[in-house]
């Protein structure tokens, strides 16, 4: 039988709180905040499989949900 690695991807979402002056300094800080990778288990180490997160990118702003959110004053 032959050995395959198969990529597989999903869509990691996160949402940091940070206290700043502005929106443009939220986004600052929050990217401050991100960790590097995940630990050594989440990672797949010593399994057959192995984890790495991405990049992130601030998402989309709408009326809906806007972004950054104001949490409180
Ligand atoms: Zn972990």
């Amino acid at each position: 039988m032959a050995e395959y690695r198969v990529y597989l991807q999903a869509t990691a979402e996160m949402a940091v709180r940070v206290e700043a002056e502005d929106e443009t300094e939220a986004i600052d800080k929050a990217y401050d905040e991100l960790p590097g990778g995940v630990c050594a288990q989440c990672s797949g180490w010593r399994q057959k499989w192995n984890l790495d997160i991405g990049d992130f990118e601030v998402s989309d702003s709408t009326d809906e949900f806007p972004n950054p959110e104001l949490v409180s004053d």
